[in-house]
């Protein structure tokens, strides 16, 4: 199936200059979504043949990420921006291009020593997938791949990645 022709391109946004892939087209057709789902959950079953947990990115990383984990059967853990989850979190402080920003996650959401791997709609610069992992580190847990639906091939993110393996579905 061709994802790319289900992908939105919206130019500028969210400022001037950036062209923004939009998945919110792709989410809502329905063989698209379902090709999309089984195609990350395979591609992520041969990384590893037992994941424990599914990490997912706040927002999109909850939309594609559940699924995936069902589908392994796995448990699916969030990752949220500062101040949203109600139990005791870690918490990791990241780059932007301008400023900071700080990602959280519920101390006690992984058994120590489980295997994880952290799925986001699309890596850019990699500095949120980076700081995931960092958290997946703090909570002691191994970290065993990386899957996006989109990588931005320009923006070089996997150099900030840890050597796991990478998946991606679509390059642009
Ligand atoms: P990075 O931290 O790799 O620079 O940016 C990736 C994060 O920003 C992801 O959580 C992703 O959801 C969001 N993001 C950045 N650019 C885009 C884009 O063009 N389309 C979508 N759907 N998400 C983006």
């Amino acid at each position: 199936m061709d994802l790319k022709s289900l992908i939105r391109d919206i130019p500028d946004f969210p400022k001037p200059g950036i062209l923004f892939r939009d998945v919110t087209t792709l989410l809502s057709d329905p063989e698209g979504l379902r090709y999309t789902i089984d195609f990350l959950a395979q591609k992520c079953s041969e990384i590893e043949i037992q994941v424990d947990y599914i990490i997912g990115m706040e927002s999109r990383g909850f939309i594609f990420g559940a699924p995936v984990a069902y589908k392994l059967g796995a448990g699916f853990v969030p990752v949220r921006k500062k101040g949203k989850l109600p139990a005791a979190v870690h918490a990791i402080e990241y780059q932007l291009e301008y400023g900071t920003d700080t990602l959280e996650v519920h101390q006690d959401a992984l058994q120590p020593g489980s295997k994880v791997l952290i799925v986001d709609d699309l890596i850019a610069t990699g500095g949120t997938a980076s700081a995931t992992a960092k958290l997946v580190q703090k909570i002691d847990c191994e970290l065993v791949g990386f899957g996006f639906i989109i990588e931005l091939r320009d923006l070089q993110g996997r150099k900030n990645l840890p050597d796991v393996p990478i998946i991606s579905l679509v390059e642009y």
